[in-house]
């Protein structure tokens, strides 16, 4: 299903494509007894420092994943002492998403190749549903993974030691531990269904929506040479990871948003842990660079829309215009920058609601002619969205020749 998209993008089909079993079904077991569980013992039947070591376990997984596999060992985006190396890996491992060496690999290869179908391993050109989850199915030789940098992962004793052992690390840690510790408030079976099981649903998606939904859903303020994009439920679902687009464009940089205001509790760990002197050399993208790509961007962004303002429509007077008003009295009519627009169709659907759309639809006073020019906006539509202005510009029916009335 997805190989033949792949072969109309490229011409070409992956090599060395079979079912990987082991993945898929464990895979489908967890899912099903999660939900198993979850019928079972739903959160009113389980202690609630159960459903607490729920929520840390998914948090704590995926920090190990964003900080650890993620940001330390797949982009080197700052080093890290043994201690925490340790601690990364171990955390890493109850996210149940393989070896580090093994996901660094499969990551380096989604950065040298985005979209590639071929050779992006999660490549976001195949379907939502194969970069979210499909891929995880499929055992595939990857022919490129031989130009891929491998040796920083293969000089590192944690790495090495947790791919040896990582089945072992993952069942103990992901599985056997929360019960153990489900043992301390009396609540074994709970602890292992809610963080054992269901929280792995969520560490796994929500981990896996970085490759789908932010190459799908967002805004490219950084870049749109490829597919990634900043989503803000991302960033909060993920440790911050959903700014992804400025990640693409800077992914050496520790920080998944480099603004204060931009959701990344990964980075704010990661400053803590160099303010406590555990971590060092953060790297950060030039400044210069960063803004050079945001105006770049912007510039781009607004070429294309002066580029879609050009009009081969009519041009009416006020006499017309007033005509169309007289020949459809219940119309609701604005001016917009200039064009006449007929919103009646979409009033509606109006975002900011139809009240405010009559308010400053157009009209005539029998007394005093034209109701005023208070109804005509000019720039004031500038915090819609573009889909928004795209969507009003196609509501125009008549540029005004001469705005003023
Ligand atoms: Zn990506
Ligand atoms: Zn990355």
């Amino acid at each position: 299903m997805h190989s033949s998209k792949a072969q109309q993008v490229s011409g070409a089909r992956p090599e060395g494509t079979r079912i990987w079993w082991s993945n898929a079904v464990f895979f489908v077991c967890v899912h099903m007894a999660a939900f198993m569980g979850v019928y079972y013992r739903p959160p009113w039947l389980v202690k609630p420092a159960s459903l607490v070591l729920g929520f840390l376990v998914w948090q704590l997984a995926d920090f190990g994943i964003t900080i650890g596999y993620h940001r330390l060992y797949s982009h080197k985006a700052f080093r890290a002492t043994t201690g925490v190396r340790i601690m990364l890996a171990m955390l890493g491992s109850v996210a149940f998403q393989g070896s580090i060496k093994w996901w660094c690999l499969r990551h380096r290869l989604h950065h040298r190749y985005t979209d590639d179908p071929i050779h992006d391993p999660y490549a976001a050109t195949r379907g939502l549903l194969y970069s979210h989850m499909g891929w995880i199915f499929f055992k595939r030789n990857y022919e490129r993974l031989s130009l891929i940098e491998k040796d920083d992962l293969e000089r590192d004793p944690v790495v090495q030691f947790q791919h040896k052992y990582y089945v072992f690390l993952a069942l103990i840690l992901g599985f056997a531990m929360p019960p153990l510790l489900g043992l301390l408030w009396n609540d074994p079976l709970g602890s292992f269904i809610w963080a054992g099981l269901v929280s792995r649903l969520f560490i796994w998606h929500c981990t896996f929506l970085v490759n789908s939904l932010a190459h799908k859903n967002g805004l490219q303020p950084y870049s749109d040479e490829d597919s990634s994009r900043g989503n803000l439920i991302l960033a909060l679902l993920t440790g911050g990871e959903g700014n992804h687009n400025f990640h693409h464009s800077f992914p050496n940089d520790f920080r998944s948003g480099p603004f204060k205001l931009d959701w990344d509790p990964s980075k704010w760990i990661i400053l803590a842990l160099y303010r406590m002197g555990l971590v060092s050399g953060l790297r950060t993208a030039r400044e210069v660079d960063i803004v050079d790509c945001l105006l770049y961007t912007q510039k781009k962004r607004d070429s294309i829309d002066a580029a879609t303002e050009r009009w081969e429509g009519v041009i009416w007077d006020h006499a017309q215009l007033r005509r169309y008003h007289q020949e459809n009295p219940l119309n609701c009519i604005l001016l917009l920058d200039g064009f006449v627009l007929d919103v009646t169709q979409y009033i509606r659907e109006h975002p900011g609601g139809s009240a405010l759309l009559k308010n400053y639809s157009f009209s005539i006073d029998k007394t005093r002619g034209f109701k005023g020019v208070q109804w005509e906006f000019h720039g004031g539509f500038n915090n819609h969205s573009r889909t928004a202005k795209k969507r009003a510009r196609e509501m125009r029916i008549a540029k005004l020749d001469g705005t003023c009335i």
